[in-house]
């Protein structure tokens, strides 16, 4: 791909010197390469023909070289040529376009028998043969001294040809079409690269578009080919088009340059020098509208040459530094330099060569174009794949998160269903503990029944219970006669075996799940009959003393028999306050069957009626 392209850039520009040469020599050939006789300069300016034709010989100076040139001179030049007698359709033509001012007279026989006032300073259409160059028809056939007056701020230069007309017209096909290859090449470029711009927004297109527009104007102001066909008419741009279409075009590479190579990450060292070259061309595009040609072409000659060393060095270092383009890009900007350094010391009179002044600019120029607008693409192209790749690794990259927070929730959750679990099973095996204990709480040590503090929780419940529901509560309290002496002469053990086998009967007797029985204390005992009328609390009470009273205990001291007495309290809707009424209700009947003789139940009967 890159060594195609530098071969496509080669053969083009072999072409183009190719036909260049080709042209160069057609007119070696058949344009008859003339050089003036000799030439006179007028300090002064002002002399007229006639004052110059009575001048005498030994003023005027031989012209040495193939054609007179002697760089940038503000004076007044003459120059005189003989011409011997020939066709009558026979032309002059002055190989430089960029001549201010050139009058030609032609004398014979002291008399002027002919006049042409040409040069940038008329309006391109006021030419009488219309060529980028000066060409004039020689008037008669018979042999004539022709005067040129050169006053120009370009280089004074006069390359003379002499044609046959047709053959001058035939002769015009060559550089015509190298013009049209040179343009068109460049045409190319910016329309090509403005389409990159709209396409892709990248600002170096545009930057690089701009920077070609203006190396095409210069060049076609070098070649006289801009005021030909853009701008016949406005010499005032004629005037200064070099040095301003020149700075602006350094301006641009400048801006174009910057981008390009990204010089402002690079080095801030290169990217103030870049900078700096862009503002002096900028300075000499201003100066070249408000001063003359002759001051701001040489101060653009000058800084053409310091500047193309200065991005060449940069290029350099770039490339020592392993930048992939900038090889490419010293290349370019060496056949750059390359043609600037030729032109300018052809323009400036050191170097005399017509083909370089014809063609140097046009090929390095177009050469640079190409190869820029090459690492322009290289650069995109790798950008872009950059960019792609950047991209992708990006999407990747959140792929990866993703699927890596997909996996953290995944684990998250399992964990937290795991705690959850072992949570909810602590809680589980809490509540069990915690259950436990509370009947472990509410239990009696000894005889396994329910114990006091159970009783009197139990006591409220129900109370509040029968109250809510407007029924009748019971309860029994139960004391064993005589324990005392029981304990005293079987002792406290075999007391204990009594109590518990006690315990075992009541709760037999007692089966409804609504009734309670609990141990008070000592060797009394608490049971609460839920949902319970009078002659129903009695039926138990009567049975509780005879399951008692029947059968004897087996104790560890053999069979030992016991009564118990009991006091009956039931509680009727409305008929107590508060559960210890009730209670103590069914104590004092407790108290009242011990008086009566023990193993008997007596009923308690309030008097105490509350209101409602
Ligand atoms: P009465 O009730 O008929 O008036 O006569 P009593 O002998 O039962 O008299 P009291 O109720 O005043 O005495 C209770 C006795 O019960 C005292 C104590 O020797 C015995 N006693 C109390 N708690 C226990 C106990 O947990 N185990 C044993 N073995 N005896 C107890
Ligand atoms: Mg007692
Ligand atoms: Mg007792």
């Amino acid at each position: 791909m890159t060594i195609k392209r530098l071969l496509y850039s080669f053969i083009l520009f072999v072409l183009f010197f190719g036909f260049a040469s080709f042209s160069e020599a057609q007119e070696q050939e058949h344009g008859n390469h003339v050089l003036v006789d000799s030439y006179y300069i007028d300090g002064s300016g002002s002399k007229t023909i006639g004052e110059i034709m009575g001048l005498p010989d030994y003023v005027w100076e031989e012209v040495h070289g193939e054609h007179p040139s002697f760089g940038y001179d503000l004076n007044t030049y003459w120059f005189k040529l003989s011409l011997d007698a020939g066709s009558d359709t026979r032309l002059i033509h002055v190989r430089y376009p960029l001549l201010d001012a050139l009058d030609i007279y032609f004398i014979r026989a002291e008399r002027v028998v002919g006049q042409d006032m040409l040069g940038d300073r008329y309006p391109f259409n006021a030419r009488e043969i219309p060529h980028e160059e000066f060409v004039v028809p020689i008037p008669g056939s018979q042999a004539v001294t022709v005067y040129f007056r050169v006053q120009t701020e370009s280089s004074v230069t006069l390359p003379l040809s002499i044609w046959e007309q047709d053959e001058f017209h035939a002769a015009q096909g060559v550089p015509q079409l190298l013009y049209g290859i040179y343009f068109g090449v460049l045409i190319c470029m910016v329309v090509y690269n403005l389409f990159g711009y709209a396409m892709t927004r990248e600002p170096t297109f545009l930057s690089y578009s701009f920077y070609v527009i203006f190396v095409g104007l210069m060049v076609s102001a070098l070649s006289g080919a801009g005021f030909r066909y853009i701008w016949p008419e406005l010499t005032w741009i004629q005037d200064r088009a070099i040095p301003l279409f020149g700075s602006l075009c350094f301006a641009f590479a400048a801006l174009f340059i910057s981008q390009l190579l990204d010089v402002k990450t690079y080095s801030r060292t290169y990217y103030r020098g870049l900078w700096t070259t862009g503002i002096v061309a900028l300075l000499i595009g201003a100066a070249s509208v408000i001063a003359g040609y002759a001051l701001t072409i040489k101060l653009l000659l000058i800084f053409a040459i310091v500047a193309c060393v200065f991005i060449i060095w940069m290029a350099l270092s770039m490339w020592r530094r392993g930048l992939v383009y900038a090889r490419v890009f010293t290349l370019a900007w060496s056949a750059f330099l390359l043609a600037v350094v030729l032109n300018s010391l052809a323009y400036l009179g050191v170097l005399d060569a017509q083909f370089i002044q014809r063609y140097a600019i046009m090929a390095g120029s177009g050469i640079e174009v190409l190869l820029l607008s090459w690492v322009l693409t290289l650069r995109y192209s790798e950008e872009r794949s950059q960019k792609m790749s950047a991209q992708e690794e990006a999407l990747r990259q959140a792929a990866d998160a993703q699927e890596s927070q997909r996996k953290l929730n995944e684990e998250l959750e399992e964990h937290v269903a795991e705690r959850t679990f072992e949570l909810e099973m602590a809680l589980r095996e809490l509540q069990e503990v915690n259950n436990e204990l509370e009947r472990k709480n509410s239990e009696d040590g000894l005889t396994g029944l329910y114990n006091r503090r159970h009783f009197d929780r139990q006591l409220t419940a129900e109370f509040r219970r029968a109250w809510r529901n407007k029924e009748s509560v019971a309860l029994i309290m139960l004391d064993i006669d005589y324990f005392k002496p029981v304990n005293d002469e079987y002792g406290h053990m075999i007391g204990d075996q009594i109590l518990v086998a006690l315990a075992a009967r009541l709760k037999k007797a007692v089966r409804r799940s609504g009734d309670t029985v609990c141990r008070y204390g000592g060797e009394e005992f608490a049971i609460i009959l839920a949902n319970t009328e009078e002659s129903e609390a009695q039926q138990v009470a009567s049975n509780i003393g005879s399951v008692v009273r029947d059968d004897k205990f087996q104790t560890d001291a053999g069979e030992l028999a016991i009564t118990v007495s009991m006091g009956v309290c039931v509680a009727s809707p409305g008929l107590f306050e508060v559960p210890e009424q009730l209670l103590q209700a069914a104590d004092e009947a407790l108290y009242g069957a011990k008086n009566r003789g023990r193993d008997q139940t007596v009923v308690a009967r309030p008097e105490i009626k509350i209101d409602e």
